[in-house]
């Protein structure tokens, strides 16, 4: 498909800035910027400029100045979707950004839809899909994880990772239709040995993959959080202590099911998105009870677990069942009230529970690292360097590796069962084009345009 029309679209944020960018990007876009662009130089169009310059001057709406500005010519292949490509730096505000981007389709370019230009990048090849969903990840990236994660993904470690078992495919795939097209001359004794080798590879390989999904997507989007302990244990006090953080973002998220607030909190580089923060916050106004049901409700969805114990009072009924609660779950103990006089001790509980257990106290603030690096141990799978280890995070790419794990299974099984060679290659082929799609290779055009309508306008 030859892309033809240009488009044109704020780039910048909507509020108001120091600087407001508004993109043009297409075959014409050089000459469409001409048309309203007076350069500070006398004479000088863009048209003639060299490729990656800035131009000082102004937009012109006729005879009237718009704006003073700065204009940065991109020519094509060279520049973030592969077209022609003309940014100008206007003022920041929101009027004065609608105005010339107004004239810019007045001179021949029409409105972007979201996520167009990322979109036109893939399909110039500037970047393969996974790329370009990093793109939009990146841009809603709500913490560290999220972020290293997307930049690692928009770097090309998914594709890298997914080319490199791709190209294993491929290479038997053309093994095995040479050697049945040419039996003479290409042999497949003893191969057998081989395909099994490589399926087992990167069978593992997939599995490994397909492994970091459910924490890299809890990571990347928050980790549900409940915080369960009696009355008076010190709940709100511990969440208080989070929100205080001097690093922490909160967020307030009026619950639109039950009337329940959400907050995220920002914990070094994770998020805890606490869940039921309504039921912790009025639980004093509640009888002396906490209702073991209403716990284990809430503790059904919940990710992590963190239990508040009072460590300055006796273990009671109530502490006895929330331990047995969330015995095999992940959860993490907290002793709190480690400042006043000790009556429940860490043996105490370690007799009750083998689950993670920190002293605590959310009056002086401390074990906050400690509970920190628990929970990233829990979540992380060993240490993390962002640059090789390569985290899934999307639902689309996971699936995809779900479906091509089961194709190489079922050559596996084709070669246990000793099946004739010809009927490896469907299943090959199936993971081949289904390891395809997390690139873009072989989707269907309506799956494109779904993922780049997600996006946001102008990029
Ligand atoms: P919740 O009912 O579980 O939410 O408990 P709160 O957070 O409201 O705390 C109950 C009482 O215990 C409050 O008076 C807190 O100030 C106090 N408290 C909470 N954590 C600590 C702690 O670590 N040390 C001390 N000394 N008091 C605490």
């Amino acid at each position: 498909m030859k892309i033809t029309e240009t488009i044109a679209a704020i780039a910048s944020s909507a509020g108001h800035s120091g600087i407001g960018i508004i993109r043009i990007s297409g075959e014409e876009a050089i000459e469409v910027a001409d048309r309203i662009f007076k350069a500070y130089k006398k004479g000088k169009m863009l048209k003639d400029v060299e490729s990656h310059t800035a131009h000082f001057g102004y937009i012109m709406d006729g005879e009237k100045v718009l704006d003073e500005v700065l204009v940065l010519v991109l020519k094509g292949p060279h520049s973030y979707t592969g077209e022609d490509t003309v940014e100008i730096d206007c003022h920041g505000g929101v009027l004065i950004l609608k105005k010339v981007l107004e004239l810019v389709i007045k001179n021949g370019a029409r409105t972007a839809e979201p996520g167009e230009f990322t979109k036109r990048a893939f399909l110039n090849g500037k970047l393969d899909l996974s790329q370009a969903e990093a793109v939009m990840d990146l841009i809603n990236s709500q913490n560290d994880f999220a972020l290293n994660s997307s930049i690692s993904q928009l770097r090309g470690n998914v594709s890298e990772a997914v080319r490199q078992i791709r190209s294993d495919i491929l290479y038997h795939l053309a093994k095995i239709e040479s050697a049945l097209d040419d039996p003479e001359h290409i042999s497949l004794d003893g191969y057998k040995g081989q395909i099994t080798k490589m399926l087992d590879e990167n069978t593992d390989k997939i599995k490994r993959l397909i492994d970091t999904f459910d924490n890299g997507r809890r990571m990347k989007e928050g980790i549900k959080t409940v915080i369960l302990g009696k009355p008076n244990a010190g709940k709100s006090s511990l969440l208080n202590l989070m929100i205080g953080e001097e690093r922490a973002i909160v967020t307030d998220i009026e619950g639109t099911t039950r009337d329940t607030l959400e907050e995220t909190i920002n914990l070094g580089e994770l998020s805890l998105k606490i869940i039921d923060t309504a039921g912790i916050r009025f639980a004093e106004d509640k009888v002396e009870q906490i209702g073991i049901q209403k716990a284990k409700e809430t503790a059904k969805d919940a990710d992590l677990i963190l239990f508040v114990m009072d460590g300055s009072k006796q273990i009671d009924e109530n502490d006895k069942e929330i331990l047995r609660l969330i015995q095999d779950r992940k959860a993490v103990i907290l002793i709190n009230k480690m400042d006043l006089q000790r009556v429940t001790l860490e043996e105490d509980v370690r007799k009750l529970s083998n689950r993670d257990i920190i002293l605590f106290s959310a009056k002086q603030g401390y074990g906050v690292k400690l509970l920190e690096e628990k929970i990233r141990e829990m979540f992380y799978s060993g240490e993390i360097t962002y640059n090789n280890q390569v985290y899934i995070t999307n639902v689309r790419h996971k699936e995809s590796l779900d479906h091509a794990y089961e194709s190489l299974l079922q050559v596996r099984k084709s070669v246990e069962d000793n099946m004739p060679e010809d009927f490896y290659s469907i299943d090959l082929m199936s993971a081949y084009s289904e390891l395809g799609k997390i690139l873009g290779e072989s989707v269907e055009e309506d799956l494109v345009n779904e993922i780049f309508s997600k996006f946001c306008m102008g990029k």
